[in-house]
């Protein structure tokens, strides 16, 4: 489950799946409505739903989670309810912050993962990659690195310098940018994923050699490898696997949906429309049952891997749009 804390984002990355729900510095708005930032009390309740649910863990989402103004007393009060917190980051962070976060790291750095989303330098503007290392020196216990892919040929291997330069932890965690069910953004279509494979390989050579783990997110498909680098990407030690399904997030105003490409779809469901956290992610897939089982490739049909439910086909949202052009 993940909490968004704010729908500002300080970056616009030409990928960006969560676009529906976010409003950037330069002026674009949200397409639905909702508080720019979470309330403490709702993050409160958000984080109470959470531990009712048992869970242990919990996703902090933006735009940039760092933009809210009481960022440091949502994560600590998330600390102090005992959960692990994922950030997912811009790392791109007032100065003030940093010095609170080294502060809070002597007494919470095991329960603290930021995952730094890292774009290729030569698609980052002058500077970005220098304000992203500050919080690399901060807390470099708590900092671990992300890596959109949304083009076939990129470079990635620069994620392992970093880690090695920082002594950050070594993993890395691989996403691929999924469409928008209704507005356009920068994406691989399913048919080329193939394509992507040598600039993967390449990243994986270099986590082998150095001893990074790297781990896929959902969306990425079994067929899109050949054998031969399956095989190689299991020697990596790459933690690969082709899932699609309910992420569960929850809007600053406590509305739910289920991924960000699909979150057009939301109809208004509320988290304390829900039980527990299972009945929400039952609810999801009950909802998008044929989105998420049918494959966006003719050949997901009749394909063992999607039957044997090696690989989910791709993206839903991808499988939407083959749908409605
Ligand atoms: S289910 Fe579809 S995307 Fe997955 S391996 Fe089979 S053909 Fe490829
Ligand atoms: S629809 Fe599935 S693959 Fe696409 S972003 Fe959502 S969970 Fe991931």
């Amino acid at each position: 489950m993940n909490i968004l804390l704010t729908n500002k984002c300080n970056r616009n990355c030409p990928y960006c799946f969560a676009r529906e729900r976010i409003s950037f510095e330069n002026g674009e708005s949200t397409k639905h409505k909702a508080p720019t930032n979470i309330s403490l009390p709702d993050f409160q309740k958000a984080i109470a739903f959470a531990k009712k649910s048992r869970l242990r863990e919990i996703g902090l989402l933006g735009g940039e989670p760092s933009m809210h103004p009481q960022f440091m007393d949502l994560l600590h009060h998330a600390w102090e309810e005992g959960f692990r917190t994922k950030v997912f980051t811009n790392a791109l962070w007032r100065t003030d912050l940093l010095e609170e976060v080294k502060k809070a790291s002597q007494k919470y750095v095991k329960q603290m993962g930021f995952i730094v989303n890292m774009n290729e330098p030569t698609r980052s503007p002058d500077g970005e990659h220098e304000r992203q290392y500050n919080l690399f020196r901060a807390v470099p216990g708590g900092c671990s690195l992300s890596f959109n892919i949304s083009v076939t040929d990129f470079d990635a291997t620069f994620l392992v310098d970093v880690i090695r330069k920082f002594g950050i932890r070594k993993d890395i965690r691989l996403g691929v940018a999924q469409p928008l069910a209704d507005m356009p953004n920068e994406h691989v279509a399913v048919a080329d994923y193939h394509r992507m494979a040598p600039s993967l390989m390449r990243l994986a050579e270099a986590c082998d050699a150095h001893d990074v783990r790297f781990g896929f997110d959902c969306g990425f498909t079994l067929c899109m490898f050949t054998p031969e680098e399956v095989g190689r990407l299991v020697l990596a030690g790459a933690r690969f696997k082709s899932s699609c399904g309910p992420a569960i997030d929850v809007g600053t105003d406590l509305s739910l949906w289920a991924c960000f490409p699909l979150s057009t779809f939301a109809s208004g469901q509320r988290l304390e429309d829900f039980e527990d956290h299972r009945h929400i992610t039952r609810y999801f897939e009950k909802e998008y049952e044929q989105l998420y089982r049918t494959g966006v490739l003719d050949e997901c049909m009749e394909c063992r891997w999607r039957k044997r439910r090696q690989c989910n086909g791709g993206c839903a949202a991808h499988v939407y749009r083959r749908f409605n052009p």
